[in-house]
């Protein structure tokens, strides 16, 4: 990939971006030993602020203990790290990507040390699922791929290797000419999609599938949840069928990336009136509003990148 921007942190230092390099013996290369965080810093009327980056590094730390994985910086350095990098690069929005991997420690699935490098980018990256997606909504389908299955990957933890996973349900979505796919579990609920997860809406009431349904339990997820109750709505986190999305008035994806993106179809049949609805647009409102000082930050979700 072309430089998009000057500085990388690696391992503590800044980095030039062509000398942010590792070995091809890297172990997370071979056996997916990486952790990884998407972290988004808006351009907000109080400066540049990052949203919700204790609750990232938080998730990105109890990602690498599931597997075991010893980091060598504390959580508040690697807070500190993701907003210095965003002033070095002089950048005034990014999307933030901490990535923690097993380096070259040797062959061997067990890896011959549990101590990890750590690198974070500060990339510029507009609208994940199209330009206009925002607001005119994305066509999707259900894929032929399910979900991790309890027991064998955890998806609560935002490991690299479960996005073999993604990769098939969106390769496969846009194959067929769709956008994004969306994965039911191996019970044949609806989990989430490759990157995202998902809220169905019926008669006012805002749907999420539980954390049992082979979902990451996304941090945009719970952004939603929290402005959703602000706004008076009931939210129920329940086991939801396939034929829920097609009978939904409405239905939006949500993450980091794709932020609130409504869904217009789903396996071609429209979904309420074919475009954002309602409810999405309140909710998009006030999450946007968090951004440009609509909507006051009561959670202290917003962490200015320098004092
Ligand atoms: N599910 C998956 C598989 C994801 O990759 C993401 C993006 N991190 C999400 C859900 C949404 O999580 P978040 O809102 O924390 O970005």
């Amino acid at each position: 990939m072309s430089q998009t921007t000057k500085y990388i942190w690696f391992n503590g230092e800044m980095v030039e971006w062509d000398r942010a390099q590792v070995h091809v013996m890297t172990h997370a290369l071979h056996y997916g030993s990486s952790v990884f965080e998407g972290i988004r810093a808006y351009d907000t009327p109080n400066g540049t602020a990052v949203f919700r980056l204790k609750e990232h590094i938080q998730r990105l730390f109890d990602s690498a203990k599931i597997y075991w994985m010893e980091m060598p910086f504390d959580k508040a350095a690697i807070e500190q790290a993701c907003c210095d990098i965003v002033t070095k690069n002089g950048m005034k929005s990014a999307y933030l990507r901490p990535l923690a991997f097993i380096g070259n420690v040797g062959l061997g699935v067990l890896p011959k040390s549990d101590k990890v490098e750590v690198m974070i980018g500060a990339l510029p990256w507009g609208a994940y699922l199209g330009d206009d997606a925002l607001a005119n909504g994305v066509d999707v389908m259900v894929s032929s791929w399910s979900r991790l299955a309890p027991n064998t990957i955890p998806t609560g933890a935002k490991a690299g290797g479960n996005y073999l996973s993604s990769q098939l349900i969106a390769r496969e979505a846009r194959r067929n000419g769709y956008v994004e796919g969306i994965a039911l579990d191996t019970n044949g609920y609806i989990s989430e999609g490759s990157g995202e997860n998902l809220f169905i809406i019926k008669n006012g009431v805002l749907y999420t599938s539980p954390a049992t349904s082979g979902i990451l339990p996304g941090i945009t997820r719970d952004t939603i949840m929290t402005l959703a109750r602000e706004l008076g709505y009931t939210i129920r986190e329940e086991s939801l069928q396939r034929e829920a999305l097609y009978l939904a008035d409405e239905i939006f994806m949500c993450g980091t990336a794709a932020e609130i993106t409504p869904v217009s179809s789903v396996d071609r049949m429209q979904i309420g009136e074919g475009r954002r609805g309602p409810i999405t647009e309140a909710i998009q409102k006030s999450f946007f509003g968090l951004f440009n000082g609509e909507t006051e930050d009561k959670w202290g979700w917003l962490t200015p990148v320098s004092k």
